[in-house]
């Protein structure tokens, strides 16, 4: 496949130095951090294709660092590299938003299949979801309809891309509270309701008469079309 840009995240640097060397011998580009707090301004400053993460790091653990890129809405694909055996990371690692993990010690030939195919899942889904008349500009962070735009800040970016790409569906709270807020949000759920109004906001600043976050009562929201 065409030459996949992609960012390296780990700190023991004989394993980075194979990895770097034996993907560049297959034609990517790869950048490497070994510090999380690196990790997070490097993604901010460059656009990747994939990005690599390992979840043992000396500062800030992978897994933080993913939720923080998740929050902040990069929706690079992200595959973690565990520890053998730890079914928890697994599961903790794919909910805090990693697109596909890998188990050290992992077989060369296996990452590089799955880090090209989510590089190719990651190019096909580069459209911005609409409904309506309204979608969301995944690079600028807004709310689009025609010619006009909403800025939104990192929670209500999070929070319309969650309604945009499960639109018709019902949401409960506790679910967009969990993918917007985290599982570990401690503060009151009503905070949902609080965001769904500044999203009804923008779509009013919009002018959109034709979608909708409706309030199903007793569980959550639901983004739908309507007749204007
Ligand atoms: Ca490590």
């Amino acid at each position: 496949m065409s030459s996949v840009k992609l960012l390296l995240v780990e700190d023991e640097a004989q394993m980075a130095r194979l990895l770097q060397r034996g993907l560049t011998e297959e034609g990517h580009q790869v950048d490497v951090c070994a510090r999380g707090e690196d990790a997070l301004r490097q993604a901010a400053d460059v656009t990747y294709d994939v990005i690599l993460l390992d979840w043992s790091l000396p500062d800030v653990d992978g897994v933080s660092v993913l939720r923080r890129w998740r929050e902040t809405g990069l929706s690079t694909p992200v595959l973690m590299l565990t520890a053998r055996g730890s079914t928890g990371e697994k599961v903790t690692g794919l909910r805090a938003g990693a697109d596909d993990y890998l188990v050290k010690p992992f077989d060369f030939e296996e990452l590089l299949a799955r880090l090209e195919a989510l590089a190719r899942r990651g190019a096909g889904a580069a459209g911005a979801p609409q409904v309506g008349s309204v979608s969301i500009d995944l690079k600028r962070r807004a709310l689009v309809r025609g010619d006009r735009e909403a800025e939104l800040t990192a929670r209500e970016y999070a929070l319309a891309t969650e309604l945009w790409t499960h639109a018709g569906d019902v949401l409960s709270r506790s679910r967009l509270l969990s993918s917007v807020w985290g599982s570990d949000f401690d503060g009151l759920p009503n905070v949902v309701d609080v965001y769904v109004g500044y999203l009804r906001a923008k779509l009013t600043d919009l002018g959109a008469d034709d979608v909708e976050i409706a309030a199903v009562r007793g569980i959550g929201y639901r983004l739908r079309k309507v007749t204007p």
